[in-house]
């Protein structure tokens, strides 16, 4: 099992209360809000944190540049997929992607 999955299964577990605050805490270091992909409709709809919430379907369909790399939430949460979440889904659904296509080979 490695980081995000010990993560995932942790707040699990966790009281709503406790797991809402663990995530907003996250979020609070997400930098998406500087990127030139993010747009002023994601800003107006409080958007962002994409890696968690998953993508943008409404504010953000083209990718210019992604400064996941840089921020400091992938390495401490275990997130393997590292850069356009709020275009190509959040880390859960992409692993879950990751093997279904390898189920289907
Ligand atoms: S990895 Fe990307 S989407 Fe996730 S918090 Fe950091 S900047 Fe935001
Ligand atoms: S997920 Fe990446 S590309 Fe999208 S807004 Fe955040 S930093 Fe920019």
């Amino acid at each position: 099992m490695d980081t995000f999955e010990r993560l995932v299964q942790t707040m699990m577990q966790m009281p709503l209360a406790e797991r809402i605050n663990t995530l907003r805490a996250e979020r609070a270091k997400c930098i998406c809000m500087d990127c030139p992909t993010f747009t002023e409709c994601a800003k107006n709809l409080d958007q962002g944190f994409f890696c968690f919430t998953g993508m943008s379907i409404i504010c953000i369909s083209h990718e210019v540049r992604c400064l996941c790399p840089t921020c400091p939430v992938p390495p401490e949460t275990g997130l393997l997929h590292t850069v356009f979440y709020c275009t190509r889904g959040d880390e859960k659904a992409r692993r879950y992607d990751q093997f279904l296509a390898g189920e289907m080979r």
